[in-house]
């Protein structure tokens, strides 16, 4: 289950920025996770839960935004949406895509407490 290392990775985030800004609570986490990073939203919250026992995330509330698939049809010349990285272009149905969007992770906001 690769969403134990990814939620580590954010956990590390936070933590730099615990460091940083000097907080010692987090109160919420909003990621936005990109429609085709593979990740499984009830994963993500299960592995939140066990990684960030006894961290500063402690009990934190997760919330999981989608943030869209975008591809360059090449056929098209245009950038077109797309549910996941098997689907062709919507527009032509090829296969000349190239991913630009929607791929990736990240943290959007935090709610901490000082
Ligand atoms: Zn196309």
């Amino acid at each position: 289950m690769h969403e134990v290392s990814l939620v580590e990775s954010v956990l590390d985030l936070i933590q730099d920025s615990a460091r940083v800004n000097g907080f010692v609570r987090v109160k919420k986490v909003v990621l936005q996770i990109g429609q085709l990073a593979n990740v499984e939203p009830d994963a993500m919250s299960f592995c939140f839960d066990s990684v960030t026992r006894g961290s500063i995330a402690e009990g934190a509330c997760l919330e999981l935004l989608d943030s869209p698939g975008v591809a360059w049809c090449m056929t098209c010349q245009c950038s077109v949406g797309i549910a996941s990285r098997t689907s062709g272009c919507p527009a032509c149905g090829g296969h000349t895509l190239q991913v630009t969007g929607g791929s990736e992770m990240r943290v959007k906001s935090l709610e901490v407490e000082y």
